[in-house]
């Protein structure tokens, strides 16, 4: 095994020794060597891998030459893409707010479950049936009851003449 498995170049990882500062890696560091023994003369070198890795600053230029067995793998929004700090949002990216990282969040758990379109019974039989953690049952139970006021509007007739996309008895009418 190189040096070079198990590092994900598109990643960004922290070295320890430097601090909450995000790397990316360039690739393993290569050495020329020549062996007579092997039949290598110094006039033709050959390159092979040290075991190391060539590891730059975001936001910098410099190459370090590092132990991948010292990387830290970070999160694609742990790190500042323009100061490379760790914890920094100034690049912008995203909102990294707790509220929208809990959106986010929120909106993970609605595509993991699939819960477009869901009529309020096939969500109460969801809450029944299918083992669903804390963060995962707010989310269902939130959808519950917001299906559960649609369909008592679409029962009263309130979509008949604009039908609504998120409503999943008007979503029947139209498949
Ligand atoms: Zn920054
Ligand atoms: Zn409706």
């Amino acid at each position: 095994m190189t040096a070079a498995e198990g590092i994900d170049l598109d990643a960004r990882y922290t070295v320890a020794g430097f601090g909450a500062v995000a790397f990316y890696v360039e690739g393993p560091e290569v050495e020329r060597y020549w062996d007579l023994d092997e039949g290598i003369s110094w006039e033709e070198p050959e390159e092979r891998e040290t075991g190391m890795m060539r590891a730059v600053m975001v936001g910098d230029d410099r190459v370090w030459v590092v132990d991948p067995s010292d990387l830290t793998k970070l999160g694609e929004l742990d790190y500042c893409a323009e100061c490379g700090q760790v914890g920094c949002a100034g690049d912008g990216r995203d909102d990294r707010t707790e509220d929208a990282m809990e959106d986010r969040e929120r909106e993970a758990i609605r595509e993991r479950l699939h819960l477009e379109d869901r009529t309020a019974d096939e969500l109460r039989e969801m809450v029944d049936t299918v083992p669903l953690d804390v963060a995962e049952l707010e989310v269902v139970s939130d959808e519950l009851s917001y299906v559960t006021e649609l369909e008592e509007e679409h029962e009263r007739g309130a979509h008949a003449d604009t039908l609504r996309g998120d409503c999943p008895l008007c979503a029947e009418l139209t498949e």
